[in-house]
């Protein structure tokens, strides 16, 4: 992922709006790229400035809000990928079993 397309997607992840591809492609380029972690860090200035607007709390954490959000992105592709593994070995016992199934019926077919 090159500058330009990161800093397109800044909103898009701190809305939690970027599949997981573009999560991952994102939170690469940001840990490389530090004119981008940058720009990352100021649009979370300004997320947290309004929610502390909105909330009337007084704990201004930019950096701490910015390191959980990339901390949660970071844990929900480690469970997306633990998913896909899950997935892919149950996908893979069911088309064993179909198989077993199929050369056993053929078994019973031709030699009875
Ligand atoms: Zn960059």
């Amino acid at each position: 992922m090159d500058c330009y397309t990161a800093e397109q997607k800044i909103t898009g992840f701190i809305q939690n709006e970027l599949d997981d591809a573009e999560t991952e492609a994102f939170l690469s380029h940001i840990r490389s790229c530090e004119s981008c972690r940058n720009e990352l860090e100021t649009n979370y200035f300004i997320v947290e400035g309004l929610r502390m607007l909105d909330t009337d709390s007084d704990d201004f954490d930019v950096k701490g809000t910015m390191d959980r959000a990339i901390r949660s992105a970071y844990q929900r592709l480690r469970t997306a990928r633990g998913w896909k593994i899950v997935l892919y070995s149950v996908n893979t016992l069911v088309f064993l079993s179909v198989i077993g199934t199929l050369l056993l019926e053929l078994r019973i077919l031709f030699y009875r």
